[in-house]
């Protein structure tokens, strides 16, 4: 497996927290998830940017209304374009190569992305938001091993069905060595708009089993809502379209929750590279020993 690339490092440098979104399985709401989160981030005043990494079903275009939209090159860098406030990249902004996406092999996906994110003039962002395909394929593979990011968000839905599947995820993020920010519920449960009751029409638990398994953050659980649906399919995000919806609420809650979380994974680190570097000095006492005359 190729190691990471100190390059790759040097040129994500103005990118403080870099996110991967990640499911076991498709249909759970992840590229539903990972738009509003970006939303909720970039409404708090943060600089975010979404990185629609889902090459064989890009649809965050589709989800923004930007079905037609391209991406510019100046200075052999990717101009990110720009929608209610984020900066956006989609492998769906490639019209024809994304038609022939399923056709292609690991190796030059994996350049792809790479590519996405290197090559993309991202400037100054308090969030990059990766949004990665399902399962536990060549992308996350790439992500994981080329950039320093702070993490992956998982999404389940509450079915086994989903969590069960999710569970391998974790594991394969875990093996890496690569931090878990937490876990989101997308479709936990139903408010009847009648009588404001909670129905959990696909069972419940999904995601807390997987907190408690892998003792990580549950982050927050997403209703069930008619229009967060049709919100996706019309290009319109409810976190734009209906800010003072429950569901809003709970992309809001889940974000909150989110940076929090890539602040503690970023305070953890620096304690440890301090504690590396104080081991790596030798100590005055040691110095004064070893040379008892200076
Ligand atoms: P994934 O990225 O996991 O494949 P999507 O985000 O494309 O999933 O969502 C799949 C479908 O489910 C879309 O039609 C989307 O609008 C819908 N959806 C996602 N989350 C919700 C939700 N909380 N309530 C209602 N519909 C949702």
């Amino acid at each position: 497996m190729e190691g990471r690339s100190l390059d790759a490092d040097t040129q994500m440098a103005t990118v403080k927290n870099i996110i991967g979104v990640a499911s076991g399985k498709g249909g759970v709401g992840k590229s539903t998830v990972s738009l509003n989160l970006a939303l909720a981030l970039s409404q708090t005043g943060a600089k975010v940017g979404l990185l629609d990494a889902d090459i064989y079903g890009p649809s965050i275009p589709l989800m923004l209304g930007m079905k037609d939209g391209s991406m510019e090159v100046e200075d052999n860098k990717l101009q990110p374009a720009d929608s209610n406030g984020l900066k956006v990249v989609s492998f769906g902004f490639f019209a024809d190569q994304s038609n022939q996406a399923a056709i292609y092999r690991g190796p030059i996906i994996s350049g792809i992305l790479k590519q996405f994110l290197v090559d993309t003039n991202w400037s100054e962002l308090d969030y990059l938001i990766v949004d990665l395909p399902p399962g536990t394929g060549d992308i996350p593979l790439t992500l994981a091993q080329t950039i320093p990011i702070t993490g992956i968000l998982v999404i389940t839905t509450p079915q086994d069905v989903a969590s069960n599947v999710a569970v391998k995820a974790v594991s394969m993020f875990e093996k890496l060595n690569v931090p878990i920010i937490g876990v989101i519920e997308n479709m936990s449960h139903f408010i009847c708009p009648n009588c404001d009751d909670k129905h959990y029409i696909f069972g419940s638990g999904g995601a807390k089993k997987i907190s408690e398994q892998f003792k990580i953050p549950f982050l927050g659980e997403i209703p069930l809502n008619y229009g967060i649906m049709s919100g996706s399919d019309l290009g319109k995000p409810i976190m734009i379209t209906d800010v003072d919806s429950p569901s809003a609420n709970a992309f809001r809650v889940s974000a909150k929750n989110v940076a929090a979380q890539c602040s503690i994974i970023a305070s953890n680190l620096q304690e440890e590279m301090e504690s590396e570097a104080s081991d790596a000095e030798p100590s005055s006492i040691t110095s004064i020993s070893e040379n008892p005359t200076s």
